[in-house]
């Protein structure tokens, strides 16, 4: 697409604080971050929303929410189980979908964001 933000960005065309890539992901710092740690997994095909896609982006989604933990782990942000409910850590995971779900750009990522609270707006 080409006035896309992430599509440029996914090509390089655009700058960004890269901290992961493979041949369908790419995850990057957000300018605008909402926590210490916010980082935003895009698939490298351009798919506007969460509510477009359909049966053959299964698989692209499932590594989408893999990579998040994965991520937060790498980033000082993982959640440490300790067996109970007494666990430290942890992130929060989110798709913003449509006018009324705060989206602002059209090409399909998942927000991960985590770190120490208090959180710029405690979203
Ligand atoms: P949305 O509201 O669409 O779910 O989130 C879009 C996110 O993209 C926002 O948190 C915003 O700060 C981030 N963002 C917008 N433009 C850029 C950019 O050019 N570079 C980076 N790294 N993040 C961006
Ligand atoms: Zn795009």
């Amino acid at each position: 697409m080409d006035n896309c933000i992430f599509c440029k960005i996914a090509s390089g065309q655009i700058p960004s604080k890269k901290v992961h890539e493979d041949e369908d992901l790419i995850a990057f710092h957000d300018i605008n971050p909402a926590a210490p740690v916010h980082v935003l997994i895009v698939p490298k095909q351009h798919i506007p929303t969460l509510a477009d896609c359909t049966e053959q982006h299964s698989a692209l989604l499932g590594k989408m929410m893999l990579l998040a933990p994965r991520l937060a782990q790498q980033l000082g942000c993982g959640y440490e189980a300790d067996g109970g409910d007494n666990g430290s850590g942890g992130f929060k995971t989110l798709f913003n979908t449509g006018p009324d779900g705060g989206q602002e750009v059209y090409h399909l990522h998942l927000h991960v964001i985590g770190g120490p609270r208090p959180w710029r707006g405690q979203r």
